[in-house]
């Protein structure tokens, strides 16, 4: 991988800490609703990597095969979370 900003491939894997020093680790797509993400449905974990270069930081959301297949097989508007549901 390389860093977005300058090209260099020194990244540094790690995690983003906020303020009380627990990890915020989860990407939660839009329409997944906050009590769904609540019991970790819906929600993918992140990488943070920080480019030793220029300290450019980038984030890597680890979606799962079924997250690509869902939203790599339409074109336009996705679908939200319930009609996806709803077509199985
Ligand atoms: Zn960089």
């Amino acid at each position: 991988m390389n860093c977005a900003a300058c090209g260099s491939t020194n990244l540094i894997e790690g995690s983003i800490l906020d303020n009380s020093g627990s990890e915020n680790k989860y990407f939660k797509p839009k329409d997944v609703s906050a009590f769904k993400a609540a019991f970790g449905y819906g929600v993918r974990e992140i990488t943070a990597l920080g480019c030793v270069h220029c300290g450019n930081l980038q984030c890597i959301v680890n979606f799962i095969d079924e997250d690509k297949r869902n939203h790599q097989n339409f074109d336009g508007r996705q679908p939200d979370l319930l009609e996806r549901i709803e077509s199985e």
